[in-house]
């Protein structure tokens, strides 16, 4: 590349010139510059779409200086390569020409109109419906600070987390793009793009007079907004101060801040959110599948992401979890009424989406359709939902029956105005209903009659020149045309004017096809403006309406959530879960509801779940593959679904409301944050134990696994022994480490589990079945051979572990001591040559100074150890 030429030269066109100027002010983004039917991207950037999009590399002439790198879409096919761009995580500026090419004097004006971020996309068709697509400021003080939109929905969100939740509070949104101040990149784990800002735009009285300025208030005050709320404030006046510029005609569709504040939910860490698989398999190339996918029934997709929503943020307050529960029983009982709620609602495109692009005036006249054809099915929603039998128990449906807005006037207005199946642009078939509008009607019959005529002028002119071929056509390129074939040249009159020459044929016009041509096209013209005149009127009335709209649409989201968890209950025979303050836990005949679909129908084992304040610490033992990590992960789901508001998978369920759930199963790949296996497994653990409170629940999968057996057993007796006496929460560890099972004779609160086999003859049978007591073999040799290890391995390794479990030694309370393994070779410690001098020694003939310095060597050679 030509360094010169990039900076400017003396010879550089005008038009160069300004693509310079504004290229600087968005150096970090791809520039889509507007040449007439093209987006022109050069130097870098030409470069950079050439390799990621596949297209060619050509050059440009600069003014006889450099020649410039240059790659081009066409505008009509730019949203595809612009889709693709922002998946590949870049940032591209559009650049348009901001006036008429032919009344420019000198360069055409141009202005970037839009940025494009992966956080910052509207175009419906580029987003999964059934996704949020959050752009999220974070300020990382503590208390943390969040401010979160989603700029196809409009959906703004502000929330403040203790700083150690901050990760978990940004997990939950799931975002594509993450705003953070200046070199704070570490706030932000692992996963989506980040951008930083200057610290100085983190201020809350930049976002005070953003929001106030939008919503036409004179202050905060009726937003919700409390003093407490400051660090989400602060990441608010980063976070509009970046969409100003991305967006600099402004976000009319912008919703109201909802508050949130720390303790409403329950946070749920990265870690644990992907052990519960609770939105996404942990191995996406195994058969398996997430509770989402299980739970999902929802028919819009406004249902589909608040379920998302809801799923991830489990509540903690009995009273508010009791309101969705009631809802959810209300529906699931009234199989007729459910059924007719479902109905009403399956016809509810995106409203929110749909309302939000409309209200910006970037809808397609099919949009507007859509948002039509979903609004007139309100009315039927409402019968429904007042239909239902007893609807008044239950205080959420009785808020949404009382809150829905049928939006009449609106409706009836975009039913008045727009036809049946509106176009995808203006212009591509009618948009407006005959009898709407009296203009467009003029127009159009100014239009529809030139069109008549030209068509009647073929009959006509067939008779004048007795050409019987003779056909009128009409192209983009040459307009209307009278075809004649070649043979018949010769016979056309003398006003017919040659257009175009075919292989077979000539085109002609005549003056008076060239007249109603004209006229046509005029009216053509005056059709689509006065269309888009009417179709830009029908957005501001949806402008109008956007608040209320977007609250209906968050209502039938509500209500959409609660007719498909109901739906899922019954198909699944889930049971209404009791919630109480207390600490009890107990899940009577409980199914992990993902592996339960999984199986062939009655194949999976119930089993009976209790913790409660005298068995709060329970140590999980059976051998491999028996389930022990299935009954893990279903108390876990269980716990997470009651929270929300969910049925559970068992017969009888008693939930003591849980402040975190904390799950650790296996060691996560950390690599590449350049930590060991062991590392992060301890400072997984270390997280939970430094978070967890008696309300807590934790469920371990083995910890100590990635050292040596000692440490290993050490580790995980020492973390045991914590979480009985210091925090005193409900917790399941499934381990291998038999030795373990002892605890519980001097843990007082501890109980053993096993998961039960049956031995037959060399084989064992997998029951499934949680019993009482620990397991004392974790049957790992049988599984390898289960697994095809070669049957010498499997022979060696079974007489490898006669001998090791020979010397099997356990004492008291503390950590046990190894097998005997002398016989092996394996272990000559220090300890057996004290233990052999002792045995060997004679006191009766040692003088006390003898003794004393024997006494003195033992000591050391112990401490050595
Ligand atoms: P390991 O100790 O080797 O990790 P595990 O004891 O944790 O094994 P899981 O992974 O929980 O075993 O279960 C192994 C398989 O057993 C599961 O994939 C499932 O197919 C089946 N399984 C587990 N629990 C049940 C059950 N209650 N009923 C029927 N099948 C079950």
């Amino acid at each position: 590349m030509n360094k010169k030429g990039r900076r400017g030269t003396s010879t550089d066109t005008p038009l160069m010139q300004q693509y310079r100027e504004i290229k600087a002010q968005h150096s970090d983004a791809i520039l889509f510059f507007r040449m007439g039917d093209f987006y022109e991207m050069f130097y870098e950037d030409a470069k950079r779409a050439s390799r990621d999009l596949g297209l060619t590399l050509t050059s440009r002439n600069n003014g006889g200086a450099a020649e410039v790198p240059l790659a081009g879409v066409p505008v009509k096919a730019a949203g595809e390569y612009l889709r693709r761009l922002v998946e590949l995580g870049h940032k591209v500026a559009i650049c348009e020409q901001i006036e008429d090419p032919k009344l420019a004097k000198g360069v055409v004006r141009r202005k970037v109109v839009e940025t494009l971020t992966p956080g910052a996309v509207l175009a419906q068709d580029w987003l999964d419906g059934a996704r949020n697509n959050y752009l999220v400021a974070v300020q990382p003080t503590n208390p943390a600070g969040i401010a979160a939109l989603d700029l196809s929905t409009g959906e703004f969100i502000l929330e403040t987390a203790d700083i150690a939740d901050l990760d978990a509070t940004v997990t939950r949104y799931n975002p594509r793009e993450v705003v953070i101040p200046e070199g704070q990149r570490p706030v932000i784990q692992e996963g989506p793009m980040v951008t930083e800002r200057e610290a100085w735009e983190y201020d809350a009285s930049l976002a005070t007079e953003d929001i106030t300025r939008h919503f036409r208030l004179h202050d905060l005050e009726g937003l919700d907004i409390e003093p407490g709320d400051r660090p989400a404030l602060q990441a608010a006046g980063a976070l509009l101060k970046y969409v100003a510029e991305l967006q600099p005609g402004g976000l009319p569709h912008m919703a109201r801040p909802t508050v949130r504040r720390s303790g409403t939910t329950i946070p749920l860490d990265r870690m644990t959110k992907r052990n519960l698989e609770l939105e996404k398999p942990l191995r996406t190339d195994a058969p398996g599948g997430t509770l989402l996918e299980v739970i999902d029934r929802t028919v819009t997709p406004m249902g589909a992401r608040l379920v998302r929503q809801w799923l991830l943020a489990p509540l903690r307050t009995v009273s508010q979890i009791d309101r969705r529960l009631e809802a959810v029983a209300v529906l699931a009982d009234d199989m007729r009424g459910r059924e007719r709620v479902r109905d009403a609602l399956d016809g509810v495109r995106d409203l929110e989406r749909l309302s939000g692009r409309t209200a910006a005036r970037r809808a397609t006249p099919r949009d507007l359709g859509a948002l039509r054809d979903s609004l007139v099915l309100l009315p039927d929603v409402r019968s429904a939902l007042d239909g239902l039998a007893s609807r008044e128990t239950s205080a959420e449906l009785t808020r949404c029956s009382h809150d829905l807005d049928l939006h009449s006037q609106l409706t009836e207005r975009l039913c008045r105005y727009l036809v049946d199946r509106p176009p995808m642009a203006v212009g591509q078939g009618d948009s407006i209903r005959r009898g709407a509008d009296r203009d467009v009607d003029e127009v159009r019959d100014l239009r529809d009659g030139g069109k008549q005529f030209i068509a009647s002028l073929q009959a006509r002119e067939r008779e004048r020149t007795g050409i019987a071929s003779l056909k009128v056509g009409y192209n983009k390129v040459f307009g209307y045309y009278l075809e004649v074939s070649k043979a018949r040249q010769h016979d056309v009159p003398e006003d017919y004017e040659r257009r175009q020459t075919l292989t077979s044929a000539e085109r002609y016009v005549t003056p008076e096809l060239k007249e109603y041509e004209a006229k046509v096209l005029g009216a053509e013209e005056q059709v689509v403006q006065r269309e888009q005149e009417l179709l830009d009127r029908l957005c501001d009335s949806v402008r109008e309406s956007l608040g209320k709209l977007q609250q209906t649409a968050k209502l039938l989201a509500e209500l959409d959530v609660f007719a498909g968890l109901a739906e899922t209950a019954v198909r699944e025979h889930f049971v209404k879960p009791t919630v109480t303050d207390a600490y009890g836990l107990e899940l009577r005949a409980c199914r992990h509801p993902v592996v339960e679909r999984m199986l062939p129908p009655g194949k999976f084992v119930p089993n009976d779940i209790i913790l409660d304040e005298t068995g709060r610490v329970v140590l999980l033992t059976g051998p491999n593959m028996a389930g022990k990590s299935t009954v893990l992960r279903q108390i876990g789901l269980c716990v997470v679904m009651a929270q929300m508001g969910c049925y559970v998978p068992a017969e009888s369920a008693t939930v003591g409301v849980v402040d975190r759930v904390f799950t650790r199963v296996g060691a996560s790949d950390s690599l590449s944050r350049g930590q060991s296996t062991f590392m992060v497994e301890m400072s997984e653990t270390s997280a939970i134990l430094h978070a967890a409170t008696v309300r807590s629940l934790i469920l371990l999968d083995e910890i100590g696994r990635g050292t040596s057996t000692f440490d290993g057993v050490a580790i995980a007796w020492a973390v045991t022994e914590h979480l009985h006496d210091r925090i005193g929460c409900k917790t399941v560890f499934a381990t291998h480490y038999h030795e373990l099972t002892q605890l519980t004779e001097t843990l007082q609160h501890s109980r053993n589990w096993n998961v039960a086999v049956k031995e037959s003859g060399h084989d064992i049978v997998f029951l499934h079945r949680l019993e009482p007591g620990g397991s004392d073999r974790s049957y790992g040799v049988h599984v390898g051979r289960l697994a095809g290890l070669p049957n010498d391995v499997v022979g060696r390794a079974q007489e490898i572990l006669s001998l090791l479990e020979s010397g099997h030694h356990v004492a008291g309370r503390s950590p046990p001591t190894p097998p005997d393994s002398s016989q092996l070779g394996l272990f000559a410690t220090d300890e057996h040559r004290v233990l052999r001098e002792l045995r060997d020694l004679n006191p009766e003939t040692m003088t006390p100074m003898e003794a004393l310095n024997r006494l003195a060597e033992f000591k050391r050679l112990t401490e050595e150890q």
